[in-house]
């Protein structure tokens, strides 16, 4: 089965789901609506300024396109109309698919939208509105998982820019009680200076906790920083790293991500697309793609799309591009298989 393993649902916002609902909900902000010729601007006008025109090891070139998408977060409806939209459109992609929302980060921005100055409202409610926007994609989940027939996960992602520690505390209560509706926690994120991929000891002391409700952890490591981050980060004892292809730079760091049965879900369009330079000097270290590299040294690899929208990219390429730059398929296919059976609810045994 060629599930998609790391997918986020702010990078999943295509231009065309954003057209649609930017003119539903009549979001007449300049990055959606022209003023000059008092229309909204189509969809071809939105990929723009939306989806990356290429490669770039510049962060910001694609935080500052997914910026702009988080501008039609302008209430509770229209994020669950957009993530409606955007489970749609992952199922088209793959046989099914886990969906990484960044609950924190969308409460925040969908508060900022409305002009409420988020680190004055109260961590208890601003976790009871992180509540409502969390329904509102299981719900949108729950109506395309129906529609498609295909099996649709969700987990949920506490970005290492770590802002508030209260509003993150409050929101890790609130996402325990919903522990039935998330396949995991992730951590993601970068921040500028030296370390990008830091781990702040609070946030770890958050995801302990949660973790006796929601036990499956992904870090994203060894994507923006080297090896370096990807040893610290199995501290953490995680299920799996988000990309962490910089491992290939250090036969000590294969050896333990494979002895302790840590899965890589390896995004190689979304390399390409951010990492280019990393990308060419992991290649080159190993004379192959990373992901050759990973499962020579026996390290369980999964493919994934990260930010396909922003990306302007699709899964199917993922697979492609792996079988092209030589991965074993089949090996490939039988880690997804593996993989998802650690995150996937059992099925109900009928009485
Ligand atoms: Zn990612």
């Amino acid at each position: 089965m060629r599930f998609d393993l790391h997918r986020h649902l702010e990078g999943s916002h295509s231009p065309q789901a954003l057209a649609a609902v930017a003119e539903n909900f009549g979001i007449l902000h300049p990055v959606f609506f022209d003023p000059e010729h008092r229309r909204f601007r189509p969809a071809a006008e939105l990929r723009e300024t939306m989806v990356m025109p290429g490669p770039s090891d510049d962060a910001q070139v694609f935080y500052a396109c997914i910026q702009r998408a988080r501008l039609a977060y302008v209430s509770e409806v229209a994020i669950g109309e957009l993530a409606r939209r955007a489970f749609l459109e992952a199922a088209r992609e793959c046989d099914g698919f886990e969906m990484r929302i960044s609950l924190f980060s969308m409460t925040r921005t969908l508060l900022e939208n409305q002009k409420v100055a988020w680190r004055e409202v109260d961590p208890a409610d601003f976790a009871e509105r992180a509540r409502t926007l969390l329904l509102g994609i299981v719900a949108a989940r729950d109506v395309a998982a129906r529609e498609t027939g295909k099996p649709m996960l969700i987990r949920v992602g506490f970005s290492r820019t770590f802002e508030s520690e209260p509003h993150y505390r409050a929101m890790a209560t609130v996402l325990g009680e919903h522990r039935d509706a998330v396949c995991g926690l992730d951590v993601l994120g970068i921040v500028p200076g030296p370390d990008r991929e830091p781990m702040p000891a609070a946030l770890r002391d958050i995801l302990d906790g949660l973790r006796h409700h929601i036990a499956d952890l992904t870090v994203h490591a060894g994507e923006f920083e080297d090896f370096r981050s990807v040893m610290r980060t199995l501290e953490l004892k995680p299920q799996a790293i988000g990309h962490g292809v910089r491992a290939v730079h250090s036969d000590e760091t294969l050896a333990k991500l494979a002895s302790d049965g840590i899965t890589l879900e390896v995004c190689p369009c979304s390399n390409r697309m951010l990492i280019p330079t990393s990308l060419k000097a992991l290649e080159q270290h190993r004379g192959c793609a990373p992901l050759v590299a990973l499962q020579r040294a026996n390290v369980h690899c999964v493919l994934g799309s990260d930010d396909p929208a922003t990306l302007g990219t699709n899964f199917a390429d993922e697979w492609t591009r792996a079988g092209e730059a030589g991965a074993n398929l089949e090996l490939l296919e039988q880690d997804v298989a593996r993989r998802w059976q650690q995150i996937a609810p059992a099925p109900r045994k009928k009485r």
